[in-house]
């Protein structure tokens, strides 16, 4: 808490009237220090694939010089590496846009099966990778109030992970329903008609001390392994920007061994706009 005096009245101290101002600066502060830690964290995680970038190149142009099959793993390595810069970058760009955009809500009225087959559709090849099904349990949808870039990104983001972290040969589930009792899985009140569409996923789930945290920028469960899949640590919160935009709310519900259920609680095109926040 900072305090400032001003005296208004100089020349009379007898008569001066004081203003005494109290500033909050605790929310600042903290905005402060989340900015440099973003921007120490996004440091980070370019510094790591960059300096392995550089560390192969020299190697390559050194002592790997003449050994042909060195090169090609080298050279393997290397563009895995840039790829995960370039997802990492496109990631932050998302942010950063998304992050201006926030206070614009959108208006379309969407149509947002379609909007999910396509997703579906796009990611065939890599369900096939993993011998992953997708499963869609639904068949006419309401439309709800959106913008269909940012609808696109939220359940790409989504269903990517649930392959992503989903068992291999296992079944990623796609349900959606328009919420008739107002009520969220976890008991929360919505305060206006919204059509609630699940990703659900038969992963190693996430423990329960995590889930509070998942949506904060660059937090994994486990480093190593998000790496290892190519993540950026960024789809969520890039998912809990986009769904507050839309006035909507996200909850994430887990079972250790089984797996995971991210569910996203949309507006119904038509309906009164309230304000809800993702977790
Ligand atoms: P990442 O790029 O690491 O996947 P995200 O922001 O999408 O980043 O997710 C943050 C973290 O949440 C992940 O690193 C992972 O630990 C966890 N996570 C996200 N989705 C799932 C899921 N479907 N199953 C298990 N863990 C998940």
């Amino acid at each position: 808490m900072i305090a400032r005096v001003v005296r208004l009245n100089e020349a009379s101290l007898e008569g001066s009237v004081v203003l005494l101002t109290l500033h909050d600066v605790t929310g600042i502060k903290r905005a402060e220090r989340m900015r440099a830690d973003f921007v120490a964290n996004a440091s980070h995680e370019l510094r790591t694939p960059l300096s392995s970038l550089i560390g192969f190149l020299e190697t390559l142009r050194g002592p790997a010089a003449d050994d042909a099959e060195a090169r090609d793993r080298f050279l393997g390595i290397m563009h895995d590496q840039a790829v995960r810069m370039s997802r990492l970058v496109s990631d932050l760009m998302s942010l950063s846009r998304i992050e201006m955009e926030e206070h614009t809500q959108p208006t379309a009225a969407i149509e947002v099966g379609a909007v999910l087959d396509g997703i579906v559709n796009g990611l065939q090849i890599r369900a096939g990778e993993r011998q992953i099904t997708v499963e869609r349990t639904y068949s006419q949808l309401p439309a709800v109030v959106g913008d269909t870039e940012a609808l696109t990104q939220i359940f790409q983001n989504l269903i990517e992970n649930a392959l992503k972290y989903g068992r291999k040969g296992s079944h990623v589930r796609i349900e959606a329903w328009p919420v008739s009792d107002g009520t969220t899985r976890r008991g929360r009140r919505l305060d206006q008609p919204s059509l609630a569409i699940s990703v659900i996923d038969q992963g190693e789930g996430i423990p329960r001390e995590h889930l509070p945290r998942l949506t904060e920028r660059f937090y994994r469960v486990d480093p190593a392994r998000s790496r290892e899949l190519g993540g950026t640590g960024l789809g969520l919160a890039i998912v809990k920007h986009l769904v507050n935009r839309h006035r909507g709310l996200l909850e994430i519900e887990s079972e250790l061994g089984k797996g995971s259920r991210f569910t996203v609680y949309l507006p119904l095109a038509g309906s009164n706009r309230g304000s809800q926040a993702a977790e």
